[in-house]
């Protein structure tokens, strides 16, 4: 009796996400790690709070919504992990904020950040 080999079975299904999107999981260009290596040096910070740590680039219009604005500088900006999700998707993940970038700003233009220094 020969066995079934599972090899066109996906080694992980990827369903509903509770923990949000995983960017290594989600379909990207090749050309984006440059992009994102690019855009990191030029924008080196979190717009909304100015941190330098565990920066996320996020994608103001998703890349699941419209894949060609994927490696477009204007659809980018810099976010902590935190802001990214509070800013670039409301507190949820399956939602998106476009006026992100506008947000952003007028939180640093209105002075430090809440949380302190
Ligand atoms: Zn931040």
């Amino acid at each position: 009796m020969p066995r079934l080999h599972p090899a066109d079975a996906p080694s992980h299904v990827s369903g509903s996400d509770p923990e949000g999107p995983d960017p290594s999981l989600q379909r990207r260009s090749p050309h984006w790690p440059a992009v994102e290596r690019a855009w990191l040096r030029q924008n080196p910070d979190c717009a909304v709070c100015g941190s330098t740590e565990d920066l996320n680039v996020h994608h103001i219009v998703p890349v699941h919504i419209d894949d060609r604005w994927e490696l477009d500088e204007r659809n980018l900006i810099t976010l902590c992990r935190a802001d990214h999700l509070h800013f670039g998707h409301h507190g949820n993940w399956s939602d998106w904020n476009p006026f992100v970038a506008s947000d952003a700003k007028a939180v640093r233009i209105g002075g430090p950040h809440l949380s302190g220094t």
